[in-house]
Parts: C-alpha cells; structure tokens; sequence
C-alpha cells in the first residue's frame, strides 16, 4: 500500500501539474462501493464538475484535492491504487470498458493499465486511477464534511512534522510493540509496513520491543530515523516493490536502497546476519536479529 512517502509524491506532482484546472467531466466503471458518498454517481458527479482545483495535498494516507465552493475530492489508494497523469481513450467492447493510454512511455506499462476511473481536465489532460485490486476509496463532499469524516478526522500528526517531545510522550503511553504502533494511522499518519521496518532498522529496535518501554536515547534514534528514512523516500519518489507508480507512471526509487523491507535471508548491511521475517499480528516485519536485539 502506498504509504507517506509515495501519497506525498503523487500529491505534490499533481499539485504542480492541475493546480488551476478545472474538472469538465468524469467516467468510472468502479462498483458502488468504491465511491461510498454520496452514495449515488449523479450527486458524486455534481460535487466534482465545474469546478476549480485550488490544491492538491496530503493528509496521512489520503489525497485530498481543494475544489472551488468548499468542496473537497478525497482518494485514498488503498492497496493498489495509484493516480496517473495522462491521456486515455476508452472503448466499450462485449459491454466492457477499455482504456488505454495515448501518451507512450511508462504509462503504457501494465502496471499502469488498470484503469477505472478519469477526470478530465480543461486543459485537455487527464487524471486516471490504476486500481488492480479495485480497493480504492473516492469521496466528494462539503469541505468540512470531507474533514469530520473518521479516516480524516482521527488520524494521529504527520510524523514529519510532530516536534520530539511530543514524539515522545505519545510512544510511551502506547502499551502495544513498536512496529504496531508505528503503523496505526491514529497515533502516527502515514507509516505503513515498509517504512516501519525501514526506521526500526536504522533506529536499531527490535519491532517487538513494547513502546512504552523505549529508553529515551532509542526514542531519540527512533525520532531521527522516522525523518531521515522518510525524508529520503521523499526524495527518491517512494518505494516500488509493488503497483504504486508516480503520477508519471514511473517507479519510485526507495526499493533499491532499503535496508530491510522484503530482504528475508540477505545480509543486514551493518553486521551480516541474515534478515529475518517474522510475524507481527497480521503482519510480516523484517529486521537484524543482531542489530535489533530485543
Ligand atoms: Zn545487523
């Protein structure tokens, strides 16, 4: 699933691109149940057309577009999704739909050609959405409506921005393991799977070491791994070990250089031990059993 680093990519490069813009028109083929509200496509469409794109930014996980008339347009990616920034056309053949890029290059890409959903721009371009998966949420809606929803409303501060102290004095009222903790989207927004295992490597934690517990010189590795691993995924646009693209539909550049991250039986770069995977409530971390003693 995308996480901070490649929401916050795709959000910035949309920015530079449809900031100004107007949305003249909308196709999707997604169910129902990927664009929950307003509940019918009619309404959904009415929120959105017309109007101008004042911003594109992130919050946690989410990528939320400012529209003119205090309307907010809400994507999160989920597993597979992705936003493009492109040129399709759209045939309907035997009663389904396909689409396929006009702009040659990465967007070509398979990756990149599970596409469900455009918005057509006025300057003749489009934004689409890859979504292997379909698991992808949009949502349109009055701008303080789109924030008193729950996925909005209760996530924690964004990482890159909460001061140390405050850092600090969250994670020791959190009686559950590091990893978990550093994943749960209300106590710190944006982290996922892959950073967390990134920043626990760097900080040199054990993901199962209980973060009421951590020693404030390890709350202080932790503090400056959480910017350094995040900054520089920013840098590299994002991790792409799985669907996610730039809005360019080019991979991120983060895979390369992990430490960690799906590197079961590699050498930890620090000591050689093998990297070991294991399970962590419903999901896999990957650390030194070396390095990151418990
Ligand atoms: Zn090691």
């Amino acid at each position: 699933m995308p996480e901070l680093p490649e929401v916050e990519t795709i959000s910035r490069d949309l920015d530079k691109k449809v900031k100004g813009l107007i949305i003249c028109d909308f196709w999707t083929d997604l169910p129902a149940r990927n664009i929950p509200h307003p509940p019918a496509l009619q309404e959904f469409k009415k929120e959105i057309i017309s109007r101008k794109i004042l911003r594109v930014y992130r919050k946690g996980k989410n990528i939320l577009f400012d529209l003119s008339g205090d309307k907010i347009l809400l994507v999160h990616q989920k597993l597979t999704g992705h936003l493009l920034y492109g040129k399709w056309k759209i045939k309907k053949i035997g009663g389904k739909y396909q689409v396929s890029s006009l702009i040659t290059g990465p967007l070509q890409e398979k990756v990149n050609n599970y596409i469900h959903l455009i918005f057509y721009l006025s300057n003749g371009w489009q934004i689409a959405l890859s979504d292997l998966r379909k698991f992808a949420k949009i949502i349109a809606g009055e701008k303080k409506e789109i924030e008193n929803l729950p996925e909005i409303k209760n996530l924690g501060p964004n990482p890159l921005k909460v001061p140390f102290d405050e850092f600090s004095e969250i994670l020791k009222k959190k009686k559950g393991n590091i990893k978990t903790v550093l994943m749960d989207q209300e106590i710190f927004a944006g982290i996922g799977n892959i950073y967390s295992d990134e920043i626990l490597w760097q900080a040199k934690i054990n993901p199962f070491k209980s973060s009421s517990k951590l020693a404030k010189s390890e709350l202080k590795s932790l503090y400056s791994a959480t910017s350094n691993i995040l900054k520089k995924a920013i840098k590299l646009k994002g991790t792409s070990i799985s669907d996610y693209r730039d809005p360019s539909g080019q991979s991120g550049g983060y895979a390369k250089v992990r430490k960690v991250y799906q590197k079961e039986d590699k050498p930890c770069q620090r000591c050689q031990t093998p990297i070991k995977r294991v399970k962590i409530g419903s999901r896999s971390a990957h650390f030194c059993p070396v390095c990151q003693r418990l």
